[in-house]
């Protein structure tokens, strides 16, 4: 049996997404499940909130993967290269690609691809209702990566609205720096260049706000909200506040130690020796290394809880293991459990001793972590 589990808190993820819905109480909830839920499993999390009215993803390959395991919300492919191929793929299994891009555009209005359409809906729509595409529009406000300028907005959505079997268009944003205490304006500058893109527009659904914005910009809730990290009980602000506070840690991953020693004061432990004693201590070793998804950039003094005591990472993150200072904790033994990250320590806090953020953690997770799902 393996070393290593994540404890998936089901619980937990239905409390977030109750926390979400408190926040943003007039809005429907995406729950974004990218990146295999963020490395907590994306058809368990999935089944976890079948309350979200929909759910996101990145790739297409994500999508379909969860249609085989059963789910069946809706679900938007957030950042696809849409060709005629994949366009078909998401009229066929009843997916929402967003348009990011003037020459997908070019494609939907492509002779062929309104044939295939038309045969997928043929067979498709007799059993979902004769709907069509659901199309969302990426406008880009700001963040430079996926989007039509606000200019094109209009132009676009009605020429996408006009497509053959496209049924409605959505449009959406997102936000660069919704996260910061002190965004300079950014995200209401965001937010005003989206509602003057689509002024014209009457009756669209929209969709801005990420984990970040849902907790701090209510203007920006609008008829969707896209949280991610905040189901898994991060906290994506940079300084917490009344309702961040209430979000509670979904993943448990946890190890056990495989050996203690004991070193004389001026003994240097790990790699390179980067740590050294300075005075007689006892040094445990985890079974958690890089390999398993562990920021090999922790530093020296990153918590680790061992048997409920936190104590300090000390030395280089080898491939396989980590070591830790026990000198404080005589009772910590071989297999004494190691959390870590989850409810007694935020991956925010271990996140931050390795200079990356949480996302960056959790989608880490891997390999030979054992998984496993509780209510
Ligand atoms: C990942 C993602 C989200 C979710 O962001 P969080 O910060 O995890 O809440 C929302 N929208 C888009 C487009 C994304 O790519």
């Amino acid at each position: 049996m393996s070393l290593i589990t994540a404890t998936i808190r089901t619980d937990a993820l239905r409390h977030n997404l109750a926390v979400a819905r408190e926040a943003a109480a007039h809005s429907r909830v995406m729950a974004v499940i990218k990146a295999n839920a963020y490395g907590h499993g994306a058809p368990a999390v999935a089944a976890a909130l079948h309350e979200a009215d929909a759910f996101a993803v990145a790739r297409l390959e994500e999508a379909l993967q969860l249609r085989q395991s059963g789910i069946a919300q809706p679900i938007v492919v957030l950042s696809e290269l849409l060709d005629a191929e994949k366009i078909e793929a998401c009229a066929e299994h009843d997916l929402q690609p967003v348009v990011h891009d003037l020459a997908t555009v070019e494609t939907l209005v492509a002779k062929h691809v309104i044939e295939r359409l038309g045969k997928v809906a043929e067979t498709v729509d007799a059993h979902s209702g004769g709907r069509g595409l659901t199309l969302w529009l990426k406008v880009d406000t700001g963040m430079h990566r996926l989007g039509v300028p606000p200019d094109d907005c209009e132009r676009v959505y009605r020429q996408l609205v006009a497509c053959p079997h496209v049924n409605e268009v959505r449009v959406m944003t997102h936000f660069s720096s919704a996260d910061e205490e002190d965004d300079a304006g950014i995200t209401d500058d965001q937010i005003n260049q989206l509602s003057r893109a689509t002024g014209n527009l009457s009756g669209i659904q929209k969709s801005l706000a990420n984990s970040a914005a849902v907790l701090t910009h209510r203007r920006s809730h609008a008829e969707w909200i896209r949280p991610g990290l905040m189901l898994y009980g991060a906290d994506p602000l940079a300084k917490a506040n009344d309702l961040s506070v209430c979000l509670r840690p979904v993943m448990q991953w946890q190890s056990r130690v495989i050996a203690v020693h004991e070193i004389a004061a001026g003994a240097v432990v790990g790699y390179n020796g980067t740590w050294r004693s300075e005075r007689r201590s006892r040094i445990g070793t985890i079974a958690c290394g890089y390999a398993d998804g562990y920021p090999r950039h922790a530093r020296n003094g990153t918590p680790v809880v061992v048997d409920g005591n936190i104590v300090p990472l000390v030395g280089r993150v080898s491939m396989d293991m980590i070591t830790v200072d026990l000198t404080d904790h005589p009772g910590a033994q071989i297999g004494s459990t190691a959390l870590l990250w989850g409810d007694q320590l935020p991956a925010e806090r271990v996140a931050e001793c390795a200079a990356t953020i949480p996302y960056q953690l959790f989608t880490a997770v891997g390999g030979r972590t054992r998984f496993v799902y509780t209510d």
